[in-house]
């Protein structure tokens, strides 16, 4: 059972997913967390693990249930053990970039849709189901794809116009659909935000949902991949048994990292969590100061994924910092009039360091230089708190995405200009089939007419 990190209300696992946000405005926790002892998980492979781990979460599923959406949605990975991982001396890239849309959120948003319709089907409801989505970059596309078989829900993603790199916006249209409807809106992220929720809030009768990373299945199936990669390096004998290891999290939304904490205190050996932002350094100087401060300048960064200032998994981990459903709510609630708190961090174990424009730069080519890989920018700044942590213990540095999504600031690490073909020619590459772009017309609608034209299609749908 699960309740809102502001309060104590228990639901089963499929409300939670259902209704993505708490209606208090909290974000979905659980209290005693599984034990997952990896010893006896040593043989599985990938689906049979993230069944497993899927499961002890959401009792209401059984595991012929979930092992079945699992193989359906890791079978359309490019890789058979879903993700990959690359040596680098005393460190490892754990690739999760190999789903198809090239980013990590695929781990998580090829499986939520299907865990969605299955809590409709566990709850009796049959009426349709309209996602709305803001994104400026990864999330759009991740959940296109994984919404796009779904039967009775119907997926709107908006983004802004002028606001996305060009292939980001590319991979999203490759989707436009029936029920798939992609649209630029001429505003900014924040516009686009702003009216998704005031837009749910007014249409409460309208079966609305959202598929951004704060829905509890979005988190869950992300722990997979910690235990996983240590049963590899275990297997393949890089590490002993119990050897403790830290991982390291290119981090924005602090949902991907906030899966490796739960992983920890599931019993998985991890020494450290390595925080690694941006110049948007809000975790950063959080756990360099014990003070969360949004009021500060947004800068548009070359790792656009992690330009984020309101990091909303955070407010899990505060929960489990305080482990009192009021305090949390009093705290955000001065987060909400101040934009800032203070906080004593009792986990000693989190540690942060921050990567600006140019150092992630030259660490796309150290990286290359050093160990003949190419890694994207935002697995460059996970290569940046790595080298300035400089632990003794062995490091999985998560890979969050793939250098096809963001070739011209890898080729400007080498000096070139250009994008996908010229990267293909310069490094001997071919891209991935995702990116082959279908000639799909953008639709782009003005913030004032947004309402109207959301609304119109979903009765024509209908
Ligand atoms: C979303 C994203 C991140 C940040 O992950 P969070 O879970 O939001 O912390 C990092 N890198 C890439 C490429 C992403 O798409």
């Amino acid at each position: 059972m699960f309740h809102s990190s502001r309060g104590m209300d228990l639901v089963p696992g499929s409300v939670a997913i259902l209704n993505g946000l708490a209606p208090d405005g909290g974000l979905y926790v659980m209290d005693n967390l599984p034990h997952v002892d990896y010893k006896t998980h040593l043989e599985d492979d990938y689906k049979m693990l993230a069944s497993f781990i899927i499961c002890k979460y959401f009792d209401e599923f059984s595991f012929i249930e979930v092992k079945k959406l699992v193989d359906e949605a890791y079978d359309t990975f490019d890789t058979k053990e879903v993700i990959e991982l690359k040596e680098c001396d005393n460190a490892y890239f754990l690739e999760l970039f190999h789903g198809p849309t090239l980013a990590f959120k695929d781990l998580a948003l090829s499986i939520m849709p299907k865990l969605m319709k299955l809590s409709k089907e566990k709850n009796k409801l049959n009426n349709k189901t309209t996602i709305i989505t803001a994104t400026s970059g990864d999330t759009g596309s991740a959940a296109l794809n994984g919404f796009k078989d779904i039967e009775g829900i119907d997926i709107f993603v908006l983004y802004p116009n002028g606001g996305v790199s060009d292939n980001q916006e590319k991979i999203m249209l490759n989707y436009q659909a029936k029920n798939a409807h992609v649209i630029a809106v001429n505003g900014n992220f924040d516009d686009c935000q702003s009216f998704l929720k005031k837009f749910m809030n007014e249409h409460k009768d309208l079966n609305l949902s959202t598929a951004n990373s704060i829905n509890i299945a979005r988190l869950i199936p992300q722990i997979v991949y910690y235990y996983y990669s240590y049963i590899k390096l275990v297997n393949d004998k890089k590490i002993k048994l119990d050897e403790e290891i830290s991982f390291v999290v290119p981090s924005g939304n602090f949902g991907d990292i906030l899966a490796g904490f739960l992983a920890k205190n599931m019993g998985l050996p991890i020494k450290n969590l390595v925080c690694a932002t941006n110049q948007n350094s809000v975790l950063f100087d959080y756990f360099n100061t014990n003070i969360y401060d949004k009021n500060r300048e947004f800068y548009k960064t070359n790792s656009p994924s992690m330009d984020i200032l309101t990091s909303s998994n955070f407010e899990r981990l505060v929960y489990y910092m305080l482990n009192d459903t009021s305090k949390v709510k009093a705290l955000m609630d001065t987060f909400n009039k101040c934009g800032k708190y203070e906080l004593k961090n009792p986990f000693k174990y989190f540690y942060s360091y921050k990567s600006s424009d140019s150092e992630v730069i030259d660490y796309i080519r150290e990286v290359y230089d050093k160990y003949n890989y190419l890694v994207d920018p935002h697995t460059a700044c996970g290569y940046g708190a790595y080298t300035k942590y400089d632990g003794k213990e062995k490091c999985v540095i998560i890979s969050t995405a793939s250098i096809f999504k963001f070739p011209s600031t890898v080729m400007s690490a080498f000096g070139k200009n250009g994008g996908i073909e010229e990267m293909e020619e310069e490094f001997k590459l071919e891209r991935p089939k995702s990116l082959y772009f279908k000639d799909n017309e953008k639709i782009v609608v003005e913030l004032n007419d947004l309402e109207d034209y959301i609304l119109n299609m979903i009765k024509s749908g209908d």
